[in-house]
């Protein structure tokens, strides 16, 4: 189906796996989510199984309207009240103190809970027909990079899922920005779909902890933001340079090198710097030619860079301003935290 011609009897089939205790995959205009029962703990339970994700890694909650937001969060600020009628529906993930009827698997233990409003149509009709909130992370496998197709949940996620609503492509391609209103300042947890400068607006000292936790590191002050995410198998090497041209010489030596050590080589890059290795034997993923787009592309370029089998993937990272925030923080994390700066 799609946004614009949603079939009812496939939402209401999905609608009723969920209530009966099933996984379903839905689009999102994020990325697509693997959605279950929020207020069913077994079933919850099924996603970590399904995504082989760790019980330490909290879920976010799904809602088709903020007058469910009673059913899971507890002392709501007044500040939310304002940011839910600007950014809702939309990619702004908030986080609040759990209501007792919130399973803690949900939250990894904690007592708090992440819930977002999406505007995705797909995925308001789901939500609305199955009545419940809707926990949901992204649709593949734990630390891979985010589904943002149905043909990705099916790579990853094959004979763990009950139905797939294939929406086609995800919109915006990258998941939510994360603000947790549960600390005397609001502070965000996670750039993404909404840019920092947009919260800004509302917030104007609001602050930003971007933590990268190694795997032996635990941080319940930053659940889920282990460093190595969004990876593709292949070896990921992310160039930040003082100027374009100094990281695209950079890059294209790097190629030249592994190329000759016999390695199979692709390079993830905009539209526009592709010409510039036609003459060399890679294999190439157009990101398109701007932000958005690159956003758009991003998990599918990994994705379509692994599928052709390459041994190394050379990219760059972008300035953080509006989607780049997000887009640098998932490449940094692809790259398992490996910045290399020419
Ligand atoms: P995803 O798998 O992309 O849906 O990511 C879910 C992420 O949301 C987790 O990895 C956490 O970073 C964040 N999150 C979910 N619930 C909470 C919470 N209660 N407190 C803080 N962060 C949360
Ligand atoms: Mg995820």
């Amino acid at each position: 189906m799609t946004p614009a011609a949603i079939d009812a009897e496939a939402i209401n089939i999905a609608a009723r796996t969920l209530q009966s205790g099933g996984l379903v995959a839905f689009p999102t205009e994020t990325v697509y989510g693997l959605g279950a029962n929020a207020l069913d703990e077994e079933a919850v339970k099924r996603i970590f199984a399904a995504k082989g994700r760790p019980a330490s890694d909290p879920i976010i909650v799904h809602l088709h309207h903020p007058l469910q937001l009673p059913i899971v969060a507890l002392d709501v600020p007044p500040v939310a009240t304002t940011l839910i009628q600007h950014f809702w529906p939309g990619p702004l993930t908030l986080v609040f103190r759990r209501t007792p009827q919130v399973p803690a698997a949900v939250s990894a233990g904690m007592d708090t809970v992440a819930v977002r409003m999406p505007a995705h149509p797909i995925a308001q009709a789901l939500i609305k027909s199955a009545d419940c909130p809707v926990a949901a992370p992204s649709a593949n496998r734990f630390a891979r990079p985010s589904a943002t197709t149905a043909a990705h949940v099916l790579e990853d996620l094959a004979g763990q899922v009950d139905v797939i609503l294939d929406g086609g492509p995800a919109i915006i391609g990258l998941e939510s920005t994360i603000l947790d209103l549960t600390r005397p300042q609001p502070v965000v947890l996670r750039p993404g779909g909404v840019p920092l400068e947009d919260l800004r607006a509302f917030i104007p000292d609001l602050e930003v902890i971007t933590k990268y936790l190694q795997p032996d590191e635990t941080g319940i002050l930053a659940p889920g933001m282990l460093v190595k995410h969004y990876s593709p198998r292949a070896q990921l090497l992310l160039y930040e340079g003082s100027s374009h041209q100094i990281m695209l010489t950079t890059i294209h030596q790097r190629a030249q090198d592994l190329i000759a050590a016999n390695k199979r080589v692709g390079l993830l890059l905009p539209d526009s710097e592709i010409p510039q290795f036609a003459h060399l034997p890679v294999a190439t993923f157009s990101l398109g030619a701007d932000l958005e787009a690159i956003s758009h592309n991003l998990f599918h370029g990994l994705r379509t860079l692994d599928s052709l089998g390459v041994d190394v993937i050379l990219t760059h990272t972008y300035p953080a301003h509006g989607l780049g925030a997000a887009l640098r923080d998932r490449l940094i994390r692809a790259a398992e935290g490996h910045l290399i700066s020419c």
